[in-house]
């Protein structure tokens, strides 16, 4: 994705990815743009890692150096671990935050551009992967030709739209707008400058078939809010948005920019009327309505929806989900009730704000300042081999993963972590058994929900064929429209077809992780496979504690109150008894109190409460890595290592994946708007372990004690 607006609710986007940070695509650019920081202090920190090899379980994988061993582990666990390296990590200048995953993206930026150069001085034979990436690269980096170029791609755009006329052409031009640029339920990404978002997924009632579900779309700001929000940020931010409008219609030789900025305003206002608050979007209950092709007119008068749909290629689909039911049918009534005028003006705007960044620096430039700075936040536009990067890797993304994976994890890594996934799943299924509080008919669908259940790991099984997409040295802009248009036949092409549960949703170049709930199935790409998350070379205990717990968190957001809305087969049907969830919601109101306690800047405390699935599923992530760690040794001893016992290393493991350091306005913001805990305190999870208090003598008096009947088990 380009600098682009995204979706302004990033708490509620990160519901199925493992880690804070926008969407996983946003993810990967972000991880991307970040690949200069090559001179920071915190490298020393990084690379610190034990060195030291031992003959039975390798390297320890774990950095001693970092620890404080100056205080009790019971009074001050996290300092204990980590403290020493939070003394000594210097944030970079342009973080507000540092820590784990953040020095793995950067590791991965450096290695993906390295690749993407590499192949980019080589020269691969036509119409290879290779040839393609170095093609799409070498076009965007053509500065020169670009900037000949001038608007001159895009004219041909430009004139279609002038020459629309009827109200059956408009529709016919917004249908062929589409493309496949969604997908709420596993990456969170609910937002399109398009007038609609196609997302070919699941059907919510029945997973082994695909259903196109429709999305409202069409504003060129991130959310109603910013268009109908009354703070004086929001209004600013309007007013520079007509200017942009304006400036933008300006560079594209249009006549009486401004006029036409007021017109295209207005309408997305209108948009903006129509569309239903974040909240609603992501409510997965609130989505699933079945509009069939015969009702469309009725359901949602306004659009010629045959000349739509035939433009989109949908018009052989027999029904699609109407995700934002009162949404779409407000959209479809205004192509017909506003003025034909007003919506050229907003194709032919939106046609020059989707090719800026491809054109030259006028536009792109002004696309930065308007969608980048203002509207995001960004200081400073990244270095154009950034953005290179970004759209190769957004146009190409698995043939790039495939160099990663081939350079960067080999086979005995993937079946490494697979081993340990597999062990994590015995173990939570052992916990299932256990628990005493589900009733036996939950319990028995929690079960067969288990036995469903599928790690993916590190890149697909099967690649994603590039062959149909013609990339043009030189077209720069080109290339752009016939990737993101491939993009799209290929998810239309799935619809009639049996669910490919194999697809991977995400790049094995991507730092973070999924849980798809429609497929029962979690992806672990191979970029955070890396230390602290997982380092094949390290000790068992060690990854038992950092990969284990992270994949043990995601395992139990499928039976949690989230998961309780999709059954074993991934179809949206609540499979928990009342008796069950009002159990689960005590318990999670133990929890919630333990973190509100903490304080992490002074009269600001952890809400309990806004954190309390993800604490949950930190605490039961925990408690079934360590089981899974057990499992790992069949019984075999495992040694001392460094005057570790596998205990304590289990748990330092654990506490080393959760190190960061904050700027304190950071660590605000984060408090004050996260679902998760700042990860300095998620290290704290371990005070409900049993297991923690002998690992490290813990006794009653020492400031982390709790008592036994006031640690929290739920899992
Ligand atoms: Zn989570």
């Amino acid at each position: 994705m380009s600098e682009g607006p995204k979706a302004p609710a990033d708490t509620l986007t990160r519901r199925h990815v493992l880690f804070a940070g926008s969407s996983a695509l946003a993810l990967t650019a972000c991880a991307v743009a970040r690949a200069s920081l090559s001179r920071m202090p915190a490298l020393a920190a990084t690379a610190s890692l034990h060195p030291k090899r031992h003959p039975e379980v390798g390297t320890f994988g774990f950095d001693v150096d970092g620890m404080d061993r100056s205080v009790a582990p019971g009074d001050d666990f996290v300092r204990y671990a980590v403290g020493k390296w939070i003394d000594t990590t210097e944030i970079p200048p342009d973080r507000s935050s540092w820590g784990s995953v953040a020095i793995i993206q950067r590791q991965t930026s450096a290695r993906v551009r390295a690749l993407m150069e590499e192949v980019a001085r080589a020269s691969a034979p036509e119409g290879s992967d290779n040839r393609k990436i170095a093609d799409y690269f070498t076009s965007f980096m053509d500065a020169v030709r670009i900037e000949r170029l001038g608007s001159s791609p895009l004219l041909p755009e430009l004139h279609a739209i002038a020459a629309i006329e009827t109200h059956t052409e408009l529709s016919s031009a917004l249908g062929a707008s589409l493309r496949s640029d969604v997908d709420v339920l596993n990456l969170g990404v609910f937002y399109t400058p398009r007038i609609m978002g196609l997302w070919v997924a699941e059907d919510l009632d029945d997973s082994a078939r695909y259903r196109p579900y429709l999305l409202q779309g069409g504003l060129g700001m991130p959310d109603r809010e910013y268009f109908l929000g009354s703070s004086p940020h929001y209004a600013q931010l309007r007013t520079r948005y007509q200017a942009h409008i304006a400036t933008m219609l300006r560079l594209a030789g249009f006549t009486a920019p401004e006029a036409r900025a007021t017109r295209v305003i207005a309408l997305e206002t209108a948009l903006a009327k129509a569309h239903v608050p974040v909240g609603d979007t992501v409510d997965v209950t609130k989505a699933n309505t079945v509009w069939l092709r015969p009702e469309l007119a009725a359901k949602a008068p306004g659009l010629e929806w045959t000349a739509f749909l035939t433009a989109a290629g949908l018009n052989d689909q027999p029904r699609f989900g109407a995700w934002q039911p009162s949404a779409l049918a407000g959209i479809s009534r205004l192509t017909a009730s506003e003025p034909l005028p007003a919506w050229k003006d907003y194709l032919a705007f939106h046609a020059i704000e989707n090719a800026a960044p491809f054109l030259s620096k006028p536009f792109a430039d002004e696309h930065f300042t308007f969608n980048g700075h203002a509207v995001s936040g960004t200081p400073r536009q990244p270095e154009r081999w950034k953005r290179g990067v970004d759209h190769t890797s957004e146009a190409l993304g698995e043939a790039i993963g495939k160099l990663y994976v081939e350079r960067y994890f080999p086979p005995a890594a993937r079946a490494q972590a697979e081993g340990m996934a597999s062990n994590v799943l015995r173990a939570f299924a052992a916990r299932l058994d256990r628990l005493d509080w589900m009733g036996a008919e939950t319990k028995a669908e929690a079960k067969k929900k288990l036995a469903n259940f599928r790690v993916m790991v590190g890149y697909p099984d099967r690649w994603r064929d590039y062959s149909g997409l013609e990339i043009v040295r030189g077209d720069a802009y080109g290339n752009r429209v016939r990737a993101t248009l491939f993009e799209y036949r290929r998810s239309v092409s799935k619809l009639g077809r049996p669910v490919d549960r194999s697809e991977w949703l995400m790049t094995p170049q991507t730092v973070n992780a999924l849980f798809a709930p429609s497929q029962n199935s979690i992806t672990l790409p191979a970029a955070i496979l890396a230390p602290t998350f997982f380092d094949p070379k390290a000790d068992a205990a060690v990854n038992y504690g950092a990969l284990g717990a992270g994949l043990g968190h995601e395992v139990t957001h499928g039976f949690d109150d989230n998961g309780a809305l999709f059954d074993a087969n991934g179809n949206l049907r609540n499979w928990w008894s009342r008796a069950d969830m009002d159990h689960f919601k005590a318990e999670a109101k133990k929890l919630a109190d333990q973190y509100s306690a903490y304080q992490p800047l002074p009269g600001l405390h952890i809400d309990g409460g806004q954190t309390s699935t993800e604490n949950i599923a930190d605490l039961g992530g925990l408690a079934t890595a360590w089981d899974a760690y057990q499992l790992s040794l069949q019984g075999r001893p495992a040694p001392m290592i460094e005057g570790f016992t596998p205990k304590q290393r289990f748990f330092l493991g654990f506490a080393q994946n959760y190190r960061a350091t904050f700027r304190p306005a950071a660590l605000r913001r984060q408090i004050v708007t996260d679902i998760l805990t700042p990860a300095p305190y998620r290290i704290l999870t371990v005070r409900n372990l049993d297991a923690w208090y002998s690992a490290f003598d813990v006794r009653p008096g020492q400031k982390l004690y709790l008592a036994p009947d006031r640690r929290v088990k739920i899992w």
